[in-house]
């Protein structure tokens, strides 16, 4: 194929360093789909962990595919160029297999985008077996699969570890079972069990759901115009429920990490390895702490291993976990490093396990810049979201920070929390103006002044966490809080305020909470290009943002991802809901 966009997938491969390369003799062709573009996917450590596991395979020719940036977007609609993948550029089309891997709901519309960039019908209805099978992981799915769930013949719930061999041998299975494949090498149409086998076969396995067998039901409710989510019926043997398939940690072949150095990143030149995965800390609005269980450690040998694959290509290292400082050896990991003459990153720190001798050994690596989550401005709304630490207590951790030589710090905070008042805002505004004359008093003799972000998110009541039941703020409404924050804050010099939009908000909800009718709304978004025009067109044909978005569940709601079994019980999460707001639900609400 050739074609300004070939030129320039080519260009892209040339400048890429890779451990992995693809078996382009492999029988089974597969591409791995990123639903954004292609710097944002090659920073994704998921998305580097599926390719190996991809092309470990012997039988497995795995390329990457990503949507094409905005200039790219126009040159492919203007000559009709299908969608094509980096290492060969060849059509996504041709493969056998699209496994996309997407890590945020708002990216769910980029699923249907891509699929009208690959010239295939977008919904699973509408295609057969000359088109290939449309598989979906990565951490959205295990949360909430519904929206996308009309585009898709199978999601993988849970981690990529523990799912992508059993796939692979469902496929070849099967196909070895008929006949080996023609001369290139590649399967034939008739070598691969007809996508219905395929697909009943692996829904009776863990870890595996395919929508299409399952019927959604809703009910007229008595208060709203809009019918309710009344519940999944399965089909044709499917299992009622979904469990989530876990890896297992054994030896460094088990380590996450970089496959592929690319300067199109911002790290372009640092391997990133995971130490640990989950976390033990349970704050009550996030789905790690209540999905990613139990929580696991790598051995340090098998980290440092991961990490010697890339010498001597890079001498920079960056260690990956949500809760790092949790991982018992994480300092004798930093160490064994540095002794090996790496520099050691972690930019994201949980801020009440915090401790110099990490600091220190990011800081003399050149590390300018941290990040923590205090999440709230006062002691009362960390209580309520089970963030075990305080206002003083932050401040210390403050002064550590800066005294060991960091220059920015970043601190990531949510606002819209249940029972939030000014007050608490107000609080967040005094505990920023704090950090600051820390770090003021502490830079004093480095004789330069770094700057203190505040990185504002409203809170989404996200799937399988205590808060599930929670109602969003309106976007008019994390409007208004946005704006006094940033008055309140614009006369205190070096603070920052990054935000998350009101609209990006919105969008997030929907695609979190929503059931298969947002399907709809994604397609209308997908083609239109324009997120106003689809809601309106939408909500025209009887669609409810108000519905999914911002509407609180009652204890006893079926939930569109209640079929999935992916971490606490829903008793346990009811439990920690009801102390989180008293027992007074409807309050909360
Ligand atoms: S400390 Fe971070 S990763 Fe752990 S539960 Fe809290 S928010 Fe989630």
């Amino acid at each position: 194929m050739s074609s300004d966009s070939a030129l320039y997938l080519r260009r892209r491969a040339q400048r890429e360093i890779r451990l992995v390369e693809p078996n382009q003799g492999g029988r089974l062709r597969v591409v791995l789909a990123y639903p954004n573009t292609y710097a944002v996917g090659m920073s994704n450590l998921g998305m580097h962990t599926l390719y190996r596991l991809f092309n470990d395979h012997p039988d497995v020719c795995c390329e990457r595919s990503f949507l094409p940036d905005k200039h790219e977007i126009e040159e492919y609609q203007r000559r009709g160029t299908p969608l094509m993948t980096v290492e060969s550029q060849r059509p996504v089309s041709d493969a056998d297999v699209i496994a996309f891997s997407a890590s945020f709901e708002n990216d769910y519309v980029n699923v249907v985008r891509m699929l009208i960039l690959a010239n295939l019908p977008t919904r699973n209805a509408e295609r057969d077996a000359t088109h290939p099978i449309v598989i979906m992981g990565g951490a959205t799915v295990s949360i909430n699969p519904e929206p996308v769930a009309p585009f898709i013949d199978l999601c993988c719930v849970g981690e990529g570890e523990g799912l992508v061999r059993p796939l692979i041998e469902s496929i070849l299975g099967q196909a070895n079972s008929k006949k080996t494949g023609n001369s290139c090498g590649q399967l034939t149409d008739s070598d691969l069990p007809t996508r219905a086998a395929l697909l009943q076969s692996l829904a009776a396995s863990p870890g595996f759901y395919v929508p299409s067998l399952y019927e959604p039901r809703y009910d007229q409710a008595e208060t709203s115009d809009y019918p309710t989510f009344a519940g999944l019926t399965p089909q044709d043997g499917a299992p009622p429920c979904v469990t989530k398939v876990r890896a297992v940690f054994e030896g460094p072949e088990t380590v996450a990490s970089t496959s592929i150095l690319t300067p199109e990143t911002e790290f372009g030149d640092r391997a990133m390895i995971e130490v640990a995965r989950g976390c033990t800390k349970g704050c009550r609005y996030c789905w790690v702490g209540y999905n990613i269980l139990p929580f696991r450690v790598h051995k340090v040998d098998d980290v440092l291993a991961a990490a010697e694959r890339w010498l001597p290509t890079t001498q920079r290292v960056g260690l990956v976990a949500t809760a790092l400082l949790d991982h018992p050896d994480i300092e004798a990991i930093a160490s064994s490093l540095r002794e090996r003459g790496l520099q050691v990153f972690s930019p994201s720190l949980i801020i009440s396990t915090l401790r110099e001798p990490l600091l220190r050994c990011v800081v003399e690596s050149g590390q300018r810049s941290i990040t923590i989550a205090p999440e709230a401005g006062s002691d009362r709304m960390r209580e309520l979201i089970m963030k075990k630490i305080t206002n003083e207590e932050i401040l210390e951790k403050t002064r550590m920070i800066f005294r060991a030589g960091v220059l920015n710090l970043k601190n990531y905070v949510i606002i819209g929390l249940p029972g939030e008042t000014e007050a608490d805002l107000q609080d967040l505004v005094s505990l920023c103006t704090a950090m600051r004359e820390i770090m003021i008093e502490e830079s004093r003799d480095r004789g330069r002044i770094g700057t203190i972000t505040l990185s504002v998110n409203c809170l989404i009541p996200k799937p399988a966490t205590p808060f599930q039941w929670a109602k969003q703020i309106r976007p008019s409404e994390y409007a208004a809080k946005l704006r006094w924050l940033r008055r309140s804050l614009a006369k205190v010099p070096n603070v920052v305020i990054e935000a998350m939009s009101p609209r990006s908000a919105e969008i997030q909800a929907l695609t979190s909470r929503g059931d298969r009718r947002v399907g709809d709304l994604l397609e209308l978004w997908a083609e239109t290009g324009s997120w106003r025009q689809a809601v309106r067109t939408w909500e025209e044909r009887g669609g409810s943002v108000d519905h999914f978005a911002f509407r609180a569940l009652k204890p006893n709601d079926p939930l569109p991802w209640g079929h999935l079994r992916t971490g606490a019980s829903s008793a346990a999460l009811g439990n920690q809901w009801n102390k989180a707001v008293g027992g007074n639900v409807d309050a909360a609400a």
